[in-house]
């Protein structure tokens, strides 16, 4: 169980707390600034990510000092959590509404509108006080000629999306602004800002699922779709055996490997119950 869990899951899957979505923690003005000022400036963003290829050729000391400092405040601030589809589908299950919007990360790397991201809420969208913090927001790619709004989706429909998105290879994420107010859920690859950050620039902003996935090598016929498919390196084939293999330490247990699987050979297994995948977080490379 993570460490977000004992803190604000009350001994449950932090995420699956109703409480976490709830209205009042965005009356809080300091919270309702920070979605603003995150939201307002793509560039901004980019900046950031750039950034850290200076922090990475600095002395190993001196990464050793600022990473974790950085590190400790998203988990303050912005804290992104992996997510299987059934995770999102039992949070869909209690909140009351599902708001889809423009990608940050999308804009400030690719410059273009992909709608991965859906916003919560435990009010019917339109009483939903998130949207009327975006919306207020005036960012050009929020509100420009080329975006048509935020659009409010019902759950079954986002939940559908979901499905198509993941079939796409795209992750799903869950996010904190000002922990533990919990504003959405992302659908990532390596355009996402927390996903360079991670995967590429050994910082970590995104923690890995409470679950790591496991092949049945009976079952796999060696055809690669899941290597190609895992966003995080973690599945390796030997040509000798025609056979993949999952490497516990580097798997995040989003399951996209699972859904490329046509002989169904993978499976997501509870994190804890798999040593290697309970020890410690190891970045990226
Ligand atoms: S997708 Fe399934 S069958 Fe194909 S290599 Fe991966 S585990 Fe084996
Ligand atoms: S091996 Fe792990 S990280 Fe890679 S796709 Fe499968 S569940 Fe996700």
């Amino acid at each position: 169980m993570c460490q977000f869990c004992h803190q604000h899951g009350e001994g449950k899957k932090w995420y699956l707390k109703a409480e976490n979505y709830a209205e009042d923690l965005l009356s809080d003005m300091r919270r309702s600034k920070y979605i603003q000022h995150f939201f307002r400036d793509p560039q901004r963003l980019k900046d950031r990510i750039d950034l850290l290829d200076t922090l990475n050729r600095m002395p190993a000391f001196v990464q050793a000092v600022i990473k974790p400092a950085i590190t400790n405040r998203m988990k303050k601030m912005h804290h992104g959590q992996v997510l299987p589809i059934e995770d999102v589908e039992e949070i869909f299950g209690f909140v009351s509404s599902v708001i889809r919007l423009p990608c940050i990360c999308r804009q400030a790397s690719l410059g273009t509108e992909e709608r991965y991201c859906y916003g919560l809420s435990m009010v019917p969208a339109e009483q939903s006080k998130l949207k009327e913090i975006v919306e207020a927001i005036g960012a050009d790619y929020l509100t420009g000629p080329d975006v048509k709004g935020l659009e409010t989706v019902p759950k079954e429909e986002a939940l559908e999306q979901f499905k198509e998105l993941e079939k796409k290879s795209l992750i799903h994420s869950v996010w904190t602004f000002v922990t533990p107010f919990i504003g959405g859920i992302c659908n990532c690859d390596r355009d996402c800002m927390a996903m360079k950050a991670t995967a590429m620039k050994s910082l970590p902003v995104m923690f890995r699922a409470e679950y790591a996935a496991e092949v049945e090598p009976e079952r796999c016929s060696g055809c690669r779709n899941c290597v190609r498919a895992c966003q995080f390196g973690a599945i390796s084939f030997s040509l000798a055996r025609k056979k993949v293999a999952i490497d516990s330490l580097r798997c995040y247990g989003c399951g996209v490997c699972r859904v490329h699987c046509l002989k169904d050979a993978i499976t997501l297994t509870d994190r804890r119950a798999i040593p290697a995948a309970s020890s410690t977080y190891r970045p990226l490379k």
